[in-house]
């Protein structure tokens, strides 16, 4: 047994052969070196992990704190794609995820449902409850906010998930967000330009300080693209990614489409035929439930997209 006295921190980004921890909002650079104390047997450390470090005496080079990794606590959940060459190999990107925070912006660019609707089977697929937030929202006459929420209606009332609206320029909504956001960790996602920095740069400067760290000892080195955890002051974390379609849960099998339009369910066991695509049948219960009004016609319109790139 290793004697874990030490401080309790999440891997937030990596350096050169080491890593950034952050504690609470303090960022060390640290090394893994010794016996490492990990209980698994897939990547050892990756972003988002929670790692006992062990304080160095003397700062580095460069005047930054200095630590040890000792333990990598157990993970809660995984983030990972199969890794080149080594078939069934899962090579895990990102640790602890529990939330997918989508963001959209009102305009600026326009939101997009079609994406939306990718992203929530993203979700699904990984296991993460999602939220949606619209940004952006100032640039807005409130005159016509009614719309925006009856353009969203299918995720607030019938998919029941929390849809905020926000303006990271004016602060609107930024309660909201705290609130989801405090204590639980979450990918943030979205396409570039909504606002997602400006998001969380109302919270912390902690982007800027890692930045700074990453800028000073990779200096003439390839900017890096790794994941990187932003810690919130009041607890929880955000884990920024340049992009999510490198996870697997971006990838689709068309047999599996349906099940992640969960609304369709109910529907789908009194079609005549099974299994039923909801296109060409007769008989399609789904599609009757379309024409009703009962399952929202653009749900079905990002169904049918989908569907044509599997
Ligand atoms: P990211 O690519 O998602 O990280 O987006 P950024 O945070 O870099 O924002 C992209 C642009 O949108 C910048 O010019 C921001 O100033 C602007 N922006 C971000 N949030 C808002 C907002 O709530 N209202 C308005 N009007 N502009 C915003
Ligand atoms: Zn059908």
């Amino acid at each position: 047994m290793i004697d874990h006295k030490g401080l309790r921190g999440i891997v937030a980004t990596p350096i050169g052969p080491n890593w950034i921890v952050a504690v609470d909002q303090e960022f060390w650079i640290c090394g893994v070196s010794g016996v490492v104390d990990v209980p698994h047997t897939s990547t050892m450390i990756v972003v988002g992990d929670v790692v006992w470090i062990e304080p160095e005496q003397d700062r580095t080079e460069l005047g930054d704190l200095s630590a040890n990794i000792v333990k990598v606590e157990p993970r809660i959940t995984v983030l990972s794609r199969k890794a080149a060459g080594k078939a069934q190999k899962e090579q895990v990107l990102v640790a602890n995820v529990e939330q997918l925070g989508i963001v959209m912006s009102a305009t600026l660019p326009d939101y997009n449902k079609r994406l939306i609707d990718r992203y929530l089977i993203a979700a699904d697929k990984g296991d993460l409850e999602p939220f949606i937030v619209i940004n952006k929202m100032d640039l807005i006459d409130p005159q016509y906010y009614p719309d925006f929420e009856d353009d969203l209606h299918v995720y607030i009332e019938q998919l029941a998930l929390p849809v905020i609206f926000l303006s990271a320029k004016s602060g609107t909504g930024m309660q909201q967000l705290q609130d989801i956001l405090a204590g639980r960790s979450t990918l943030l996602t979205g396409p570039s330009g909504v606002g997602k920095s400006s998001m969380i740069n109302r919270f912390t400067d902690a982007r800027q300080r890692v930045g700074a760290i990453s800028e000073k000892y990779e200096k003439g080195r390839h900017t890096t693209t790794a994941s990187l955890v932003i810690p919130l002051p009041g607890g929880g974390i955000v884990v920024d990614s340049p992009g999510i379609r490198e996870f697997g849960i971006f990838e689709l099998e068309a047999g599996e489409l349906p099940f992640y339009f969960e609304e369709f369910t109910p529907y789908a066991a009194h079609c005549k035929f099974a299994p039923c695509s909801h296109t060409h049948e007769p008989n399609c219960a789904v599609k009757a439930a379309v024409k009703a009004g009962e399952i929202d016609e653009e749900r079905y319109v990002s169904y049918l997209n989908l569907k044509e790139t599997l």
